[in-house]
């Protein structure tokens, strides 16, 4: 009976069940069964007995520490103590040595293109597009071509702890398919571009095909259907507008490249006699969420006013690394205090979607090219790849951190491999010293879509067998 004072003060959920339990004088002796049923409240999922980051405001860290899901919401974070007087999970999962955290967020990302990994490195961005990427998807990209990039793009996001991915790709309405079999969320942009693309001819059939895709997945409890303009040189002003009305419309993120690489300002400044990220400020093409990727070639002003308009930033260390597209001001977007998330890019140029090594390579970068290993620390690095991702999509209410009331979106990593052994700071060897593989659960909307290994939503080997199939048509492609 010792509960039930602080179960009548903390736990309104169990009120409603259990009151009887405390010997409310409505309740005939003899029928209070055990305490212990009576006094906590059923959920779904008790993680127990972790070290949670909960990545909050507080930036709370539990450890111990356990997590009550109850269908797709968090319903509390505690100490393993306090939640086990509270709640009796349907599934207990025993998290000892394990660290939990809300699930990574991806924030940029072209989900299929994990089919063209490899294919062509060590290029220009320009070439690399222009000479192998846009002729290899004139060739290759179809409905099932994307279907099955996705899927493959899905299982390495579960394996690696991914819950949440922004995407731009063609037949966007595949991916949405394929991202909702997989039990995975995203906000997926269908992208309109100039040029005839697999999917559409012009941009008006573009355009077309994204409010029919918008409608279609409007109220999805996964996925946040967008529109994705691919970037300011690839489309004329009309198409950009069009394209941002088409968002305050439906009331949906607007997603786009901004001043990725030099070659895109000297269009711009060509064309507009403005740099990019300027030239969309003068057309006011911004909706009330608009998430660019990349951000790398804005002067100080542009930061400014990019923080000013509430756009989201996509940070993407790896694909701006490896096609030396230059390095973002990340350091002057977190003074600013800017939406700034974490991203991967496809994996054409990264090429992978581990976004534990992208939060490594953040960190590294930054410090490397400010001269400075201060900036960019290991909690901020982990910052971009939850809350601020959520931030930048305009999903923080919902999503980001460890929260009650907030979406169950949560992974846990292992902390005994060699490299992770000892273990002083769990938020320094979340960034610094762990991958990818080392994830063991992976739960989206209270789902586990992982747990030690095994993906409960894909047919693994049927996956990378239709990746491998899909391979062959490339190589044929670009012969
Ligand atoms: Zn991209």
């Amino acid at each position: 009976m010792q509960l039930c004072a602080a179960d009548r003060v903390l736990l309104s959920l169990a009120l409603t069940l259990s009151l009887a339990g405390c010997g409310s004088p409505a309740t005939p002796a003899g029928s209070a069964p055990q305490a212990s049923s009576t006094a906590t409240a059923d959920v779904s999922f008790v993680l127990d007995n972790a070290i949670v980051v909960t990545m909050d405001g507080s930036g709370r860290v539990l450890s111990p520490g356990s997590v009550a899901v109850d269908g797709t919401n968090i319903v509390a974070v505690d100490t393993p103590q306090a939640i086990a007087a509270k709640y009796r999970g349907r599934q207990r999962l025993d998290l000892s040595g394990r660290i939990v955290l809300p699930g990574l967020i991806n924030t940029h990302t072209h989900a299929p293109m994990v089919l063209y990994r490899g294919l062509a490195d060590d290029l220009a961005l320009m070439d690399w597009l222009q000479k192998y990427i846009f002729p290899a998807e004139a060739k290759t990209v179809s409905p099932e071509f994307v279907r099955v990039g996705t899927r493959l793009a899905a299982l390495e996001m579960i394996r690696s702890g991914t819950t949440l991915y922004a995407d731009m790709y063609y037949f966007e309405e595949e991916i949405a398919a394929e991202t909702r079999a997989a039990g995975l969320r995203g906000v997926l942009g269908q992208t309109i571009i100039q040029f005839p693309v697999p999917d559409a001819k012009t941009p008006a059939d573009e355009l077309q095909r994204t409010d029919a895709f918008i409608q279609r997945f409007k109220n999805d409890p996964l996925i946040t259907p967008a529109v994705a303009p691919h970037s300011m040189y690839t489309l004329d002003q009309a198409t950009l507008l069009a394209s941002r009305d088409l968002a305050l419309k439906h009331g949906v993120p607007l997603l786009i490249h901004l001043a990725e690489t030099q070659d895109e300002v000297k269009i711009a400044q060509e064309k507009y006699k403005q740099r990019p990220a300027t030239f969309l400020d003068s057309i006011k093409f911004w909706a009330p969420v608009t998430l660019a990727a990349h951000g790398v070639w804005v002067s100080p002003e542009e930061v400014s006013m990019l923080v000013a308009r509430g756009v989201g930033i996509s940070h993407n260390p790896e694909s701006n690394m490896k096609l030396a597209s230059g390095t973002a001001p990340v350091p002057a977007y977190l003074k600013a205090g800017a939406k700034l998330g974490l991203g991967t890019d496809g994996a054409a140029s990264n090429n992978d979607l581990d976004m534990f090594e992208a939060m490594r390579q953040a960190a590294f970068l930054h410090k490397l090219v400010s001269n400075d290993p201060r900036v960019v620390s290991a909690k901020e690095a982990l910052a971009m790849a939850t809350i601020g991702g959520a931030r930048a999509l305009g999903l923080e209410q919902r999503l980001g951190s460890i929260e009650a009331g907030k979406l169950a979106d949560l992974i846990a990593v292992r902390t005994d491999a060699p490299r992770q052994v000892p273990m002083y700071d769990p938020i320094s060897h979340l960034v610094y010293t762990t991958h990818g593989d080392d994830v063991v659960l992976t739960m989206v909307n209270g789902q586990v879509l992982m747990r030690d290994g095994v993906v409960t939503t894909l047919k693994e080997a049927q996956v990378l067998q239709d990746a491998r199939a899909a391979a062959d048509q490339v190589r044929k492609a670009v012969q």
